[in-house]
């Protein structure tokens, strides 16, 4: 017999947590955070939970036996297998066991162990003694009863894969989060392709976008940014996810066009220096002319930090100053401080460039940043496009793959999803956390 259970996902954005048994093999799709969740308790980094106890006693963190390091109790998992380095996917691998094994793709090994380093706090974090399994497209891996096939999708950040499980009763399809609207979208097709051929019995689908559905491209991402560039002349702030390597070369890309320098965070510098020893991906130079890193004025800078500073050319808030209509900055909410030694000059202007108002990968507080964005003259730009699939080519892609059953996760419009999807002629169950449902 096999079964799925939702400990996460579930009318959520991201959290997921998705528990698959069968016969008596049992893995987890994803351990991710449940942002939405721990924001209802929390504000990072003013109110932060200080061990598991708050995340378990909120329900932040399941109760699961036998899964967690804390936990005595004997070893009830046999593998987990991540979609993505997003901390809704991710993160709460934290807490697992050590002797649990973790699959996941090379290039999100890199980015939870790169970032995992340069946290501040480990506690949601903590990559350490991890046994990362690292997988590529067209590995098959075996778990008791259990193979799991991984396929790359496009998403917003490297290293994305979809899965096909075959289990003992049939297939059963994952998408984690994936788009068509990308830098790569023959990677999402191959995979809805694969998926078509193994003709599922279930197919556990991400749906993000199904009330916010803007379309855009990457390149258009791009023009748009190069356009404010060319207008502006000061300085030019910007903000996006970390890991988004397709946002940072669009901005590289845009500074480049406009002769200006591309300031990166030390924290992004500390990531693209690890990532950048994988061929595969395409990572601006660090030491090329036109990236700088910006040092942010600190009393005392950790080990990683006094590494970073080594890896390329370096700029401190007075010179950024000094040069404001040559520097496209990158300046998350938390570097805000600097920009009273930057002074940004009349004309300057500030990019959010990552979906509002929640976002997977960041945290904004949004009524303080406009607080800094008034002080400061700063008009803002919002120039984004979704790391997720849009709702027509999502039930494209259904109606080719076409399961006997769909379970819409990492959304919070079940209901919606299933009046859209009926024509689709699969079974849509309104998925409720924790239930168990059969696959046969
Ligand atoms: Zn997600
Ligand atoms: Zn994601």
């Amino acid at each position: 017999m096999t079964s799925l259970r939702f400990y996460g996902g579930v009318n959520e954005i991201g959290g997921n947590k998705i528990f698959l048994k069968d016969k008596d093999t049992s893995i987890f799709l994803d351990f991710g955070m449940s942002l939405m969740a721990k924001k209802q308790y929390y504000s990072t980094p003013f109110l932060s939970p200080r061990n598991e106890k708050s995340l378990l006693e909120f329900r932040i963190l399941p109760r699961i036996d036998g899964v967690y390091k804390f936990d005595e109790s004997e070893r009830s998992l046999d593998a987990v297998f991540l979609s993505h380095s997003h901390a809704d996917h991710s993160a709460y691998i934290s807490f697992l066991k050590r002797d649990i094994p973790v699959y996941c793709g090379e290039t999100t090994a890199t980015i939870l162990k790169a970032l995992s380093e340069v946290q501040l706090s480990r506690l949601e974090s903590d990559m350490r003694e991890i046994q990362f399994r690292t997988f590529r497209t067209g590995d098959k891996i075996q778990v008791d009863s259990i193979e799991v096939e991984p396929i790359h999708v496009d998403h917003s950040v490297p290293g994305a894969y979809g899965f096909i499980i075959h289990t003992s009763s049939g297939a059963i399809v994952y998408t984690g989060d994936f788009r068509l609207h990308g830098t790569k979208p023959e990677m999402t097709e191959e995979f809805i392709e694969k998926a078509k051929e193994a003709s599922p019995l279930a197919v556990i689908t991400e749906s993000t976008n199904m009330t916010g559905a803007e379309i855009s491209s990457e390149p258009e991402v791009r023009k748009k940014v190069d356009k404010v560039v060319k207008q502006a002349p000061g300085l030019v702030l910007v903000d996006f996810g970390k890991a988004d390597i397709d946002r940072l070369a669009s901005f590289y890309r845009v500074a480049l066009e406009n002769n200006r320098f591309l300031a990166v965070t030390m924290r992004q510098a500390y990531l693209l220096d690890r990532l950048s020893r994988d061929s595969k991906l395409k990572i601006p130079n660090l030491r090329g002319e036109s990236v700088l890193i910006f040092q942010k004025a600190k009393k005392k800078y950790y080990k990683w930090e006094t590494e970073t500073l080594k890896l390329g050319n370096i700029v401190d808030a007075a010179r950024v100053s000094k040069m404001q209509n040559k520097v496209i900055m990158v300046c998350s909410f938390y570097d805000f401080e600097e920009l009273l030694e930057i002074k940004p000059v009349p004309e300057s202007c500030y990019i959010l460039s990552a979906s509002e108002p929640f976002d997977e990968e960041m945290e904004i507080d949004f009524d303080r940043l406009i607080n800094w964005l008034e002080y400061y003259g700063l008009p803002q730009y919002h120039i984004h496009v979704s790391g997720h699939i849009m709702p027509l080519q999502l039930k494209e892609a259904l109606k080719e793959i076409s399961p006997k059953t769909i379970f819409p996760i990492h959304g919070v419009h079940q209901e919606l999803f299933g009046k859209f999807m009926a024509s689709v002629g699969s079974e849509i169950p309104v998925i409720e956390k924790q239930r168990e449902y059969t696959i046969e």
